[in-house]
């Protein structure tokens, strides 16, 4: 087996935070909303040849992101309480649900660069 092109991890990244195909930067990841298409239109690869292989990524940042609202809770306290609550909520509606695209695009670059360090997938060719 060949020996992979020298890439940069950052530009792998950078393409999955832009929900691009982590291996040539080209093809969408996703089809729609949060359907991660079975492969890349361009290249081929594919992105999830474990379903989960990206999960935990998810339930960390979800964790972090949980987390950081519960230390403002914590922290600020509002004059209204009411209108407090509505705002915690609507950011953390914003926070969560609206960068799942892209925290899971970061996610399944992140299992390419694992893919590619082990090197025990021969579809794997960074362009
Ligand atoms: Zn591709």
């Amino acid at each position: 087996m060949s020996r992979p092109a020298k890439i940069s991890y950052l530009r792998i990244l950078r393409r999955g935070l832009a929900r691009r195909c982590p291996q040539c930067g080209v093809g969408r990841i996703f089809g729609r909303w949060m359907h991660v298409r079975d492969r890349c239109e361009h290249c081929g690869l594919v992105f999830e040849p474990l379903e989960g292989n990206s999960w935990w990524f998810m339930y960390y940042t979800t964790g972090l992101l949980t987390g950081l609202f519960i230390i403002a809770m914590l922290l600020i306290r509002p004059t209204n309480m009411l209108l407090g609550r509505i705002v915690v909520f609507v950011a953390a509606i914003v926070a969560i649900v609206l960068t799942l695209p892209i925290r899971k695009g970061l996610g399944l670059a992140i299992d390419y660069l694992s893919e590619l360090k082990s090197g025990h997938r021969d579809d794997i060719r960074p362009q």
